[in-house]
């Protein structure tokens, strides 16, 4: 069997959620979601009633216990399918925080700093390095620099306003046919999909915000009319779907993994992030 014939016979276009779990330190456990079952996900929403109840469908749920191992397993036919000649596109949707790079990276690191009553504190990923003279100071002063900058992207949350894209580019040969096979793979960790609330956003802040929630449902625009195998697929109303329109669409595979944060103060993202992804699906 081909690598790709596993997610070819379930159609071009497919929709993941995964929900976070509680991150270590937080009290509240009070979770939104009531129940996960066979790619249905329930949950529970505030009504006029007190509580209701809502139940969205997917081709796979991954549960907060679910490891990432059981998330990559999932997606390697996906992924090796690019090795067949076929364009994949992988999104990671959600609010901040809700996992998407998490589920795109298997990683979020943080240094451990470690206490030693003779040394002091000491970070165990940090290297130390001999140096000689002023010039291999500087030099690593540099690196250091270098590596805050990313670190500090991280922090002040510039990652979350803007979409990361990383392709990969796949060129192999039939070895029966001798054919050449050519195949792309992007990984694309969306901009975090919140709402921002106008009377907090202004100038700048607000104009980028209007700007990501605008490619953000370009997108879904997209996805949704070749879900539903429209005729006419508005590739040209964001630069993101202009770019990736050779992997959207046609022969090329589609995945939109949404992610959901549980926390119950998070609810009203988690229940726009739940319907953007009933749109495409
Ligand atoms: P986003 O990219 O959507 O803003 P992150 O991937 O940075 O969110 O996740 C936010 C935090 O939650 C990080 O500290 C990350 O390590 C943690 N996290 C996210 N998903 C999981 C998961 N499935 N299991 C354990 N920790 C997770
Ligand atoms: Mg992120």
């Amino acid at each position: 069997m081909k690598f790709h014939e596993e997610f070819s016979n379930l159609g071009s276009i497919r929709v993941y959620c995964r929900v976070r779990p509680f991150l270590s330190g937080q009290s509240n456990h009070l979770s939104t979601v009531e129940n996960i079952e066979d790619g249905v996900i329930t949950i529970n929403v505030p009504s006029k009633n007190g509580k209701g109840r809502k139940s969205f469908n997917f081709n796979k749920v991954f549960g907060p216990s679910a490891a990432q191992g059981e998330v990559f397993a999932d997606m390697q036919p996906l992924v090796r399918s690019v090795l067949d000649g076929f364009n994949v596109c992988i999104f990671a949707y959600g609010q901040t925080g809700s996992g998407k790079t998490f589920t795109m990276t298997g990683i979020k690191k943080n240094h451990e700093i470690r206490s030693n009553s003779q040394r002091g504190l000491s970070v165990p990923d940090a290297s130390l390095v001999q140096v000689s003279s002023t010039n291999d100071v500087i030099e690593l002063m540099n690196l250091g620099h270098k590596n805050r900058a990313v670190g500090a992207t991280a922090l002040n949350d510039r990652s979350s306003r803007s979409h990361s894209c990383l392709t990969v580019h796949v060129q192999g040969r039939d070895l029966t046919s001798g054919a050449v096979l050519r195949g792309c793979m992007h990984l694309v960790d969306l901009a975090g999909s919140e709402r921002v609330d106008k009377s907090e956003a202004t100038g700048d802040r607000l104009k980028e915000a209007q700007h990501i929630n605008k490619s953000l449902s370009a997108l879904g625009d997209v996805i949704a009319s070749l879900a539903q195998k429209n005729q006419h697929v508005p590739y040209r109303n964001s630069k993101l779907t202009q770019l990736l329109q050779d992997s959207l669409g046609g022969q090329a595979k589609t995945l939109m993994f949404v992610h959901i944060s549980p926390e119950t103060n998070a609810i009203g993202e988690t229940i726009s992030t739940l319907k953007f992804a009933e749109r495409v699906a």
